[in-house]
């Protein structure tokens, strides 16, 4: 299988410690499932970190151009304006977190699922649950994230509003 040939075979402990690897939040995050627990990095595929790195940043600048576009442009110090990125971010649950590496099928699926590779995200499952009708995923985070080089699951058949994978 192609994923498998570049990215290993996961599955074992040995393909965990080989491939992934911990990159650092651009912003805190809270378990989706468990609010109380603050999170400041997460595991992912060392051969697309960077990719997720700069997804994350890539979102936490969108969510101050929303801020700038609110405010002004220059009516804040840059002190004020990362409180104001963060709030941004909270106010559309965007630091509410799904899960990366999980070793697992695909949701109604017997294949294994991007997660289980380290090569997706998913981002607010609450407001974004699997196969709804209805989403709170913003435009803008879609956006900034798809910019680095990934694909967002709410343009598939079975919307999957919450999750983001490396586009192949
Ligand atoms: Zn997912």
């Amino acid at each position: 299988m192609r994923l498998q040939a570049y990215y290993g075979k996961p599955g074992t402990r040995q393909w965990e410690n080989e491939n992934l690897v911990y990159i650092t939040l651009p912003y805190p995050m809270r378990l989706a499932w468990e609010p109380d627990v603050t999170i400041n990095r997460i595991r992912v595929h060392k051969k697309e970190a960077n990719k997720f790195r700069n997804a994350l940043l890539s979102l936490w600048n969108a969510a101050r151009m929303e801020v700038k576009k609110r405010v002004g442009f220059k009516s804040l110090s840059s002190a004020e304006y990362d409180v104001a990125t963060l709030q941004m971010l909270q106010a559309h649950d965007l630091d509410r977190w799904g899960g990366s590496y999980a070793y697992r099928t695909a949701t109604g699926s017997s294949n294994l699922s991007m997660h289980a590779y380290g090569l997706a995200m998913d981002i607010d499952p609450l407001g974004n649950p699997w196969k709804a009708k209805k989403w709170s995923m913003p435009d803008w985070a879609v956006q900034a994230i798809c910019s680095q080089g990934f694909v967002w699951g709410g343009t598939w058949r079975n919307k999957d509003c919450m999750h983001y994978e490396i586009k192949q």
